[in-house]
């Protein structure tokens, strides 16, 4: 437990605001995007610039205080109940370059923000499925870009780190450079534990046309849809991206009217590409069965978020994610039986993404992103409050169980809650495994960064 004199010490070192439990800010300092995995840290401290960064992590490392980063909150990882939370949601820098094509972030920017500018620009970022994302919490994390099969891995694209190590370091680090190089790769797939990245540079690709938009069917036509969908997919070009979701709509006012408390099921695509050739690839798809809505067209790649649909507010939730090697007859058969027609399930959405593409493809420079090969990306959530809370978690237990003879790692930023290291470990091979640890022994072997989510220290 922090001592108020130890806080006292933080307190006269930092500007940023610095809160305990019941303190003013506390709670606005660590609220995230779900409210059912909320950190309790003993403190939050609202970083104000690098400098703040750099004096906590030195005075954390002195007490040898654990310590938690937070931007957005979209990925509550592990259960934080201990030490000090660093908020870095402050940290607003971003310089966009065009004539270099690279946008600078600092650590609490979303990638809504970083759109924003770049759009106008013609040029785009790997950017997921939500823009309301934090840019450094996804890349850590390797990042699944929404256009992943034309782009590849968010870390693909990193070309420089700003971290503050745990011996209270600012390093700058860049993609191919020689010092720190083993940090570089950990840092793109090994997420918060080897100290605060407060701030990144990524390189942008330049865009002309897109096209995208969803397709929902209605529930009955659930196994039609995705018995096309395994078809269709394996004709796809690499500059399209498409993702299946078996969705549960609750019965509530944001949803649109005719969407309420039914059970659709939704094509997401995207294709840098023209009218034409998106009409064309899309023709299979809107062959089958009679789609209850179809928004896809040529689009305003600021809409991009409409295509995906994510909530843009917080939701109580639990989920869980893994990637799959193939979608054999059995598996989709099996799914049906989780998540299809009459099944009922709790889960809200079971997602199935396309993978392969340019994500299929070697990094540019090392990273900690295993399963490159895998085919399609499966992740599913749930309402996590009474009274369906136990419900969604055995569903999510039951999909595993079915999904699991087919399973090929995970990613990290979609593997759902993480409560042991057990938990993350599909996310990283063995060999990736055995680097974050060297990592972590060469750059945190106090274990300071424990919670994000948690590489363990080698066996000596
Ligand atoms: C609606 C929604 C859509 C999503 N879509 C996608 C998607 O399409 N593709 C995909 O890959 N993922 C996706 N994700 C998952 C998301 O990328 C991860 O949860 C990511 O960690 C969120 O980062 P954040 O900074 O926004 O969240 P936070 O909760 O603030 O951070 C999560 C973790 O990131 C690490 N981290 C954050 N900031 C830093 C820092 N400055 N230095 C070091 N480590 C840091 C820490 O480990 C931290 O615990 C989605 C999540 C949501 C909720």
């Amino acid at each position: 437990m922090l001592q108020d004199t130890d806080l006292e010490n933080l307190r006269s070192v930092v500007h940023g605001p610095l809160s305990r439990p019941g303190n003013p800010g506390y709670a606005a300092d660590t609220a995230g995007f779900n409210p059912s995995a909320v950190p309790r840290p003993d403190a939050v401290l609202g970083a104000a610039g690098v400098d703040d960064v750099q004096n906590a992590v030195r005075w954390a490392a002195e007490r040898n205080i654990p310590l938690g980063i937070q931007a957005t909150g979209h990925g509550a990882a592990a259960v934080m109940d201990e030490g000090l939370l660093i908020n870095t949601s402050r940290l607003q820098d971003l310089a966009v370059d065009p004539d270099a094509g690279t946008a600078t972030v600092g650590a609490g920017v979303r990638w809504r923000s970083v759109l924003g500018e770049t759009v106008l620009l013609g040029l785009t970022g790997p950017h997921g499925s939500s823009g309301t994302v934090g840019v450094v919490g996804y890349a850590s994390g390797g990042g699944l870009p929404l256009m992943g099969r034309a782009l590849g891995f968010a870390s693909d694209h990193v070309q420089g780190i700003e971290v503050v190590t745990p011996d209270g370091r600012l390093r700058q680090l860049e993609a191919g450079g020689s010092e720190d190089a083993e940090l570089f790769a950990a840092l793109r797939g090994g997420k918060g534990n080897f100290g605060v990245i407060t701030s990144m540079t990524l390189g942008l690709t330049p865009f002309r046309e897109f096209y995208g938009g969803g397709i929902m069917y209605p529930e009955d036509a659930g196994p039609e849809v995705l018995a096309a969908f395994r078809a269709w997919t394996t004709q796809l070009p690499s500059d399209a991206s498409a993702s299946l979701a078996f969705l549960h709509l609750p019965d509530v006012p944001f949803l649109p009217e005719e969407l309420r408390g039914t059970a659709p099921v939704h094509l997401r695509f995207g294709l840098f590409g023209s009218r034409e050739e998106g009409d064309t690839l899309l023709e299979p798809m809107r062959r089958i069965s009679t789609p209850i809505m179809d928004t896809a067209g040529p689009m305003d790649y600021g809409a991009i978020d409409s295509i995906h649909m994510d909530p843009e507010d917080p939701v109580p939730s639990l989920d869980r994610g893994c990637l799959l090697g193939a979608l054999p007859d059995e598996l989709t058969d099996a799914l049906t039986g989780q998540v299809g027609p009459g099944s009922n399930t709790p889960l809200m959405m079971t997602e199935i993404r396309l993978m392969g593409g340019a994500l299929a493809m070697d990094p540019p420079v090392e990273d900690a992103v295993s399963g490159r090969d895998a085919a399609f990306n499966l992740y599913a959530l749930g309402l996590n409050v009474p009274p369906v809370a136990d419900a969604t978690a055995a569903a999510l237990d039951r999909l595993d169980d079915a999904v699991g003879p087919y399973t090929a790692g995970a990613l990290i930023n979609l593997r759902g809650h993480i409560r042991t290291e057990a938990d993350a470990r599909p996310a990283w091979d063995p060999e990736v495994l055995r680097r974050l640890q060297a990592a972590k022994a060469a750059y945190d072997p106090q274990n300071l960064f424990r919670f994000g989510p948690p590489v363990p220290l080698p066996v000596p």
